[in-house]
């Protein structure tokens, strides 16, 4: 056995990092990329589920301001979200990692329903758990999704691995002079308004419950190995710690 600081991840992940170059969609060869970063830890024997987002095919506030009714437009992009799954699942089994895809809307000829304590035993088995359709109902993203399961499923930490090499003070696209926090208090960042993290739904319920959040680029080098390995990366927010910025 190797020795890593987590055990049990819950990896969030957007639907952006499967879209590639491409302006939409599913782009291959991201999906393979994305699950090379993930055999990375697999080999190591972390216990891993993986939160889809679905935001590369469809978010159910851009379709509701098209004129979708809110919650029809959620669950359009929850579906997209399964499509992610499937697409994540061909992409991890061609690199030789076992996964299951449990979905939280009913959806039995593509993917098991959520069931918590077969999850479990999947992550146990040395399956990766792909979770699709986020918590399964409207109004919500994929980020309260990852934290539900993050603490139901007993993961050590929800890993948030997006575009962006951390948390910043503020927009770091906007503000060229915007810094990185290496690590935050849930506190603050919930309390400040120009950090765009995560929902605040998402956050109340990790802070409440004392799920640490990890935040990180996930196609910059080994950087989920590293995660997990506890080097320090990306952005750490906590109960535990003092909000400082990066060195
Ligand atoms: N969604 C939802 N309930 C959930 C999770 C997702 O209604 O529990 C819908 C929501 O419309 C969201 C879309 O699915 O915009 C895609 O998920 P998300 O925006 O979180 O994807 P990401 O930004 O992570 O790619």
């Amino acid at each position: 056995m190797s020795h890593t600081r987590f055990k049990r991840i819950l990896l969030k992940i957007g639907g952006e990092s499967l879209i590639g170059d491409r302006p939409y969609g599913i782009d291959p060869t991201a999906a393979m990329n994305v699950a090379e970063h993930i055999k990375q830890v697999y080999v190591k024997h972390v216990e891993v589920a993986v939160v889809i987002g679905g935001g590369n095919i469809f978010r159910g506030i851009a379709g509701s301001k098209n004129g979708i009714e809110r919650a029809t437009a959620d669950y359009i992009g929850m579906l997209a979200t399964v499509m992610n799954g499937l697409a994540l699942q061909d992409a991890l089994e061609k690199v030789g990692v076992p996964t299951r895809v449990q979905s939280a809307l009913q959806m039995p000829a593509v993917a098991e329903s959520f069931i918590r304590r077969k999850a479990m035993r999947h992550m146990e088995k040395g399956r990766v758990v792909i979770l699709a359709a986020g918590t399964g109902v409207p109004y919500v993203t994929t980020d309260t999704g990852a934290s539900l399961h993050a603490l139901e499923l007993k993961c050590d930490v929800l890993m948030k691995a997006t575009k962006v090499d951390g948390i910043y003070d503020k927009d770091p696209a906007k503000h060229p002079n915007a810094k990185r926090y290496s690590t935050l208090t849930f506190k603050d960042a919930i309390e400040n308004e120009a950090i765009e993290v995560m929902d605040t739904a998402a956050l109340a319920m990790s802070s409440e419950n004392n799920m640490p959040v990890m935040v990180f680029e996930l196609f910059k080098g080994d950087n989920l190995l590293k995660a997990v390995e506890g080097v320090e990366i990306g952005t750490y927010v906590s109960n535990d710690v003092e909000t400082k910025l990066a060195g």
